[in-house]
């Protein structure tokens, strides 16, 4: 068995160098030339380039057009100064792979090296190198691709690595996996004047108070409730640092979390009509900004039978999570189009946190990955003529 050895050396080569060379969401512009040298090679029958600015869209045809399948593998890192000292540590001042996407993309080209040797037969296989999953802003710039668009797969899915699980356990569960996730800063206008006579002004900082007050008892930080919700103020802003002046405008940024789109709709409803109230009362201008969204990752029942039947294959351990993920994973955007699930990868009990200074992707699961999407593949060629 000399020949899968080999080849896993060269995988876990090229998961060191992207390591090494680490750039940040919507920069992936080196990553994405890397990544298409390696896929030039092996002869996909369609290749595009610039998928959502930087992402990469591959397709191994198959005998039949149907079923379509996409896997998708996020490329991006951090702006995290990384700890380590090994051999691969990022050149990169301020920026590193602390998220273990330099190991996703590298389980991708173990794909499409697999797809390119093995000639497809009932079915076809796509392969999204996606950007900007850091963020939230990837998956939807590529779901605006036309040519994405274009592509209408069956099944989608897609993987993240989970330290503090057991080395290359499977994870999954039915419903929802990750949380959606979005960033609100509200911003209140009111007007300044002299700190002497601020009666003379509109001050937004009571109003502030109010409205962090307001958010606190939506909290029900209970994972196991399906109207699960955390409000967690993450930034305050007023004023400036001039001591003769009322301040005339603020604005308080929070991230909202819940298990489902149609729960987050309530609370972001909640919250911006007492948002309203307050600045009515004291006479402020309101205004919402938002960012970084990630919609909750829904997996299909179906979809989850293929993960399990993978995993069962491959005779990897199982584990069927209780709740849901707390982090927002932005492949919900594209779950949440199409039918398919997430799943987790366990990176090892020992192995430090995601997005922590010391965190390195574990190479080691790099072939439990590329044996899992196999085995998908094989299960729904088998089971699905469409
Ligand atoms: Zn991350
Ligand atoms: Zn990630």
């Amino acid at each position: 068995m000399q020949k899968p050895t080999l080849a896993l050396s060269q995988l876990s080569q090229i998961r060191k160098y992207l390591h090494a060379h680490p750039e940040l969401s919507g920069q992936e512009y080196k990553t994405a030339a890397f990544v298409k040298n390696e896929l030039l090679p092996l002869k996909p029958d369609v290749l595009w380039e610039e998928v959502g600015e930087t992402g990469i869209v591959v397709t191994f045809k198959g005998l039949t057009e149907r079923p379509h399948l996409l896997f998708r593998g996020d490329m991006d890192a951090l702006p995290i100064e990384e700890a380590n000292t090994f051999d691969h540590k990022s050149i990169y001042k301020g920026v590193s792979h602390k998220c273990g996407h330099d190991g996703h993309t590298t389980v991708l080209l173990g794909l499409a090296k697999y797809l390119a040797e093995e000639k497809l037969r009932d079915c076809t296989v796509s392969l999204l190198f996606q950007p900007s999953e850091e963020n939230g802003a990837g998956a939807k710039k590529v779901l605006a691709d036309a040519r994405f668009a274009g592509l209408q797969p069956d099944y989608v899915f897609a993987f993240h690595n989970l330290p503090g699980y057991a080395l290359g356990e499977i994870v999954y569960k039915a419903g929802p996996f990750t949380a959606a996730v979005r960033s609100l800063i509200i911003k209140l206008k009111g007007k300044t004047a002299h700190a002497a006579e601020p009666q003379n002004g509109i001050n937004p900082a009571l109003a502030i108070a109010r409205i962090i007050q307001y958010c606190d008892p939506l909290n029900n930080n209970n994972p196991t409730r399906e109207d699960f919700t955390i409000v967690t103020p993450i930034h305050l802003q007023m004023g400036e640092k001039a001591y003769g002046i009322s301040a005339g405008y603020g604005e308080v940024h929070l991230t909202l979390r819940t298990w489902t789109e149609s729960q987050m709709r309530k609370l972001v409803e909640q919250i911006q009509s007492a948002a309203k109230q307050v600045a009515q009362q004291f006479q402020l201008g309101i205004d919402f900004g938002w960012t970084d969204p990630f919609e909750a990752n829904f997996n299909d029942e179906e979809a989850v039978d293929f993960i399990k039947k993978a995993a069962k294959n491959n005779q990897y351990a199982q584990t069927v999570l209780d709740t849901p993920i707390s982090w927002g994973e932005d492949f919900g955007a594209i779950s949440q189009q199409f039918i398919g699930a997430m799943f987790g990868i366990g990176s090892g009990e020992d192995c430090p946190p995601l997005h922590h200074e010391d965190y390195d992707f574990p190479d080691k699961i790099l072939e439990v990955g590329i044996n899992m999407f196999k085995e998908i593949i094989q299960e729904i060629a088998k089971n699905k003529s469409l």
